[in-house]
């Protein structure tokens, strides 16, 4: 028999879910029936956005005071791929020598999973209501472009007058084992395309043109050399990488007239997005001297963040100190996630599985891990309204 607060049973019905972006799979309405039970004022919204597919969200709330503790995920995963490539089918929620396979177990319904069942064992503990108020905000539309989902959710939290104090992201953020890692921020990243201008001409008359690939090769060599920092207290270095040179031509008696690079540039907090924008462009422009060349920069919702080392994060590292005997490393690495939305409105640190899986074909999670999850969310929830 299944309870209710049995972390592994909540991640087999949400992987037998077929969440994949941007569709809802039965995974929230699921979730909604779980909270409603216990007694959560549950919201469904759907948002749209011209040029992207209509995605459905979830906001729970139970509790009217303060303190407020969220727990923030997403329920959408991404496809497959080759479905025969798995062992067990992503889809069906299988355990096979103490590990629960299928899509999404550690991005992240498992982390979800523990959320809700820690929630539920929290609030029978406590005659079913929380000394403050705990929330859930859960989107469909994490994995691919992001555009309906916690962004406006927060946005239409905001507007209806919720207030968030703190809150905990159950993305994968360990690496190895549970109770490596916590992320108390993240990069900021930026995409632009370096263009530069020259003039066509037949390569027998060079003197009558301007080749753009001598000047690119000097910008870009010019970019590279230089670190754009020495890194901060709470990050790695800022890197900028080129991802592709092109100039298109497939004539070989012609000097081109333009040639183009594209980069990213993961960046820390010893940047905003415009400071960096103006290094990197006075610097290509001091290696381009008078060749005509131009950046684009391309519009960016991932800003640079960090959640400053206190009370929270020193509670949710003790939470896990208890249950694993590990001290969890606070980390600012990776890629991008919804903290970067969620950071606006409270404090937010990511602790959930491991991620070595994740994305992969038979993503995984140990069986074990969700009682430990589970175990370290109560733990939390027991101290935040302790
Ligand atoms: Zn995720």
């Amino acid at each position: 028999m299944q309870t209710a607060a049995d972390p592994l049973a909540i991640a087999q019905d949400l992987i037998r879910c077929p969440s994949v972006t941007p569709a809802e799979g039965g995974a929230l309405a699921y979730l909604a029936g779980l909270l409603r039970e216990a007694g959560f004022t549950v919201h469904r919204m759907t948002f749209s956005d011209s040029g992207t597919p209509d995605v459905e969200n979830l906001y729970a709330r139970i509790g009217s005071a303060s303190p407020h503790l969220m727990f923030a995920g997403h329920t959408d995963v991404v496809p497959p791929g080759d479905d025969a490539s798995w062992k067990h089918p992503p889809f069906a929620g299988e355990i096979t020598d103490g590990m629960l396979y299928g899509r999404g177990a550690a991005d992240m319904k498992g982390g979800i999973a523990c959320a809700v069942a820690a929630t539920l064992d929290h609030l029978a503990a406590s005659g079913g209501k929380p000394k403050g108020s705990i929330s859930f905000l859960i989107t469909g539309d994490e994995e691919s472009v992001a555009i309906n989902g916690t962004v406006k959710l927060l946005r239409w939290a905001a507007e209806r007058g919720e207030r968030f104090d703190h809150c905990i992201l159950s993305e994968p953020s360990n690496v190895d084992t549970l109770g490596d890692m916590i992320k108390i921020g993240r990069r900021g990243s930026l995409n632009g395309t370096l263009i530069v201008t020259g003039k066509q001409a037949h390569v027998a008359y060079p003197h009558r043109g301007e080749n753009p690939i001598r000047a690119m090769v000097q910008i870009l060599s010019a970019l590279m050399a230089e670190p754009l920092d020495a890194g901060s207290a709470s990050f790695q270095r800022s890197n900028m990488e080129f991802t592709t040179v092109d100039v298109g031509n497939p004539t070989v008696n012609l000097i081109p007239g333009e040639a183009r690079a594209r980069f990213n540039i993961r960046y820390n907090d010893c940047h905003t997005q415009d400071s960096l924008k103006r290094l990197i462009e006075q610097r290509a422009a001091k290696a381009a001297g008078a060749v005509r060349h131009t950046i684009v920069w391309e519009p960016s919702n991932a800003d640079v963040f960090v959640t400053a080392p206190g009370p929270f994060t020193d509670m949710v590292a003790a939470a896990i100190k208890t249950a694993t005997g590990r001290q969890p490393e606070l980390s600012t690495s990776g890629g991008t996630s919804d903290a970067r939305f969620i950071k606006d409105y409270c404090p937010v640190v990511e602790f959930g599985l491991v991620g070595q899986t994740m994305h992969q074909v038979d993503e995984r999670v140990p069986v074990a891990d969700l009682t430990t999850l589970m175990a370290i969310y109560r733990d939390i929830l027991k101290m935040y309204f302790g």
